[in-house]
């Protein structure tokens, strides 16, 4: 019986407490260095995307939107929520994309085929996405995104928007925010989506393709 109240009442307090979390890395804080330092994930981790976890939770508390995961509420909503939940949603697409730098970082599987396919070759999609990203006007995201069917666009979106929002399944993505890179880059946007080569986990990315 106490087994049971003590359950019920971690019940009571776990679903009034906040509801977004802030996601936790699957890395240390220097495992990506020197392409992201500790200090711009104490930053970019720490402060701008706990920020968004804490605009949401105070925007969605008492709405229908609080029950809902981050893509049915990018769907459906707009304003405030609708950027703040786009922000928490692409930032943990970002985050969770990336491993320890390798010099031979390259996709694998069918998305390695796919690239090939539709690009020519890994190093010319490499170029289209990093020009992508250079040339997207102020604060954005540059996105690989596959249809249903499999087929791969290269997109620029706009401050806190994502593939979902089309229908589409986002696979990688670089942040062209400039908190993203300011610290470790300043002003050298183009150097630093190129070294983000060196950082991605391609079987990351081939688990979303095969999940679309
Ligand atoms: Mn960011």
């Amino acid at each position: 019986m106490k087994t049971l109240y003590l359950i019920q009442l971690l019940n009571v307090i776990f679903f009034t407490m906040a509801k977004f979390e802030l996601l936790t890395l699957p890395y240390g804080a220097k495992a990506l260095e020197p392409v992201i330092s500790e200090q711009t994930i104490a930053y970019h981790h720490g402060r701008h995307l706990q920020g968004y976890v804490n605009n949401l939770n105070k925007l969605a508390e008492g709405t229908p939107f609080e029950s809902m995961n981050l893509e049915d509420i990018v769907r459906q909503s707009d304003g405030g929520m609708q950027n703040n939940a786009g922000q928490i949603l692409n930032h943990n697409l970002y985050f969770l994309q990336f491993a320890a730098p390798s010099s031979d970082a390259r996709p694998v599987g069918d998305l390695a085929a796919a690239i090939d396919r539709q690009f020519g070759s890994f190093e010319n999609f490499q170029k289209e996405f990093v020009q992508a990203g250079a040339a997207l006007f102020g604060s954005g995201w540059v996105w690989l995104e596959a249809g249903a069917d499999g087929k791969l666009y290269i997109s620029q979106y706009a401050n806190a928007a994502n593939p979902v929002q089309k229908g589409l399944t986002p696979l990688l993505t670089f942040d062209v925010w400039e908190h993203a890179y300011y610290l470790d880059w300043q002003n050298r946007r183009p150097d630093y989506l190129n070294a983000l080569w060196q950082i991605i986990d391609w079987q990351v990315i081939e688990e979303r393709y095969q999940g679309r």
